[in-house]
């Protein structure tokens, strides 16, 4: 498991330690959903996931 900083409200968000790249994980503190993102050093990140009712605009 690893700690993450929620960006929303830095409160502590539990990343699985088999989390994959794209996958959604919520905040216990605000509810908000982000998606896990990794760059090329394997650092995670959270990006707010977007509703997916929306058309992508593709
Ligand atoms: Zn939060």
């Amino acid at each position: 498991m690893v700690d993450c900083k929620c960006p929303e409200c830095d409160g502590d968000v539990d990343i699985p330690d088999d989390a994959l790249d794209g996958e959604i994980v919520s905040c216990p503190d605000c509810g908000e959903e982000f998606e896990i993102s990794f760059n090329e050093k394997k650092e995670l990140s959270l990006k707010k996931a977007e509703v997916v009712a929306e058309d992508w605009g593709e």
